[in-house]
């Protein structure tokens, strides 16, 4: 392996394009694994369990949270969220990057773990509030209340951007989109998770040595 696998964390408001930037993220690089979250809440129509969530019972849920098996887990809106930890260990055991859609209470919960020293965190602000509810509207998934919640939970998502590395504020999409790359691209390539640079090394000094 020539670098570790990095813990990917993209967070935002609700409507401020995380979910987008997680696509076109995946579309631009297909070895970045997506940790699919488990949820107590029902499936909304289209949704398929195991690649937008792992539906589980509340039963299902609090045993994996008992058992130690979530990376980080939150209630939110009176559901359980989760992200499930076997997958993760799995992709960084064989290099792979694994992508969190998260929100802050998972970022940090994330970050505190033991795999905290690989995480790569960025959040994403809208440009203003009213474009903020005007995707979330464009975007014709929710209700108005559903609308007007998610609104509400925004203000408290965006007080934590100061805990990320990176904060990228999403106006033109193509332009975050190339920013978040480059922003991948340089982190991929830090010192700490190039373990085999290590190696490189020793054999650039043989090669002195001998000549
Ligand atoms: P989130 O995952 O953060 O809730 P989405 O990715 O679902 O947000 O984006 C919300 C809506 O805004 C979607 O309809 C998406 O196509 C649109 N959107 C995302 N980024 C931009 C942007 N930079 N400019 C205009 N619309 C955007």
């Amino acid at each position: 392996m020539a670098r570790r696998g990095l813990l990917l964390i993209l967070s935002s408001p609700s409507g401020a394009g995380k979910s987008t930037l997680s696509k076109r993220l995946m579309a631009w690089d297909p070895t970045i694994r997506f940790s699919v979250s488990a949820t107590t809440r029902p499936p909304r129509p289209g949704e398929v369990d195991g690649r937008d969530y792992y539906f589980l019972s509340r039963e299902a849920f609090a045993n994996h949270v008992q058992r130690g098996e979530m990376l980080e887990y939150a209630e939110v809106f009176g559901n359980g969220y989760g992200s499930p930890k076997a997958p993760v260990i799995e992709a960084l055991e064989a290099g792979r990057d694994v992508l969190f859609d998260v929100d802050w209470q998972g970022a940090q919960q994330i970050r505190n773990s033991s795999l905290g020293r690989d995480v790569l965190s960025i959040f994403i602000l809208p440009p203003s509030i009213e474009e903020l509810e005007r995707r979330l509207r464009f975007r014709g998934q929710d209700s108005d209340e559903v609308i007007r919640d998610r609104m509400r939970k925004s203000r408290d998502e965006i007080s934590h951007w100061a805990e990320y590395d990176y904060v990228l504020v999403n106006e033109d999409l193509q332009e975050t989109e190339e920013k978040l790359k480059r922003i991948v691209s340089a982190t991929r390539l830090r010192r700490e998770t190039q373990p085999t640079l290590v190696d490189h090394v020793r054999e650039l000094n043989k090669e002195f040595d001998a000549r």
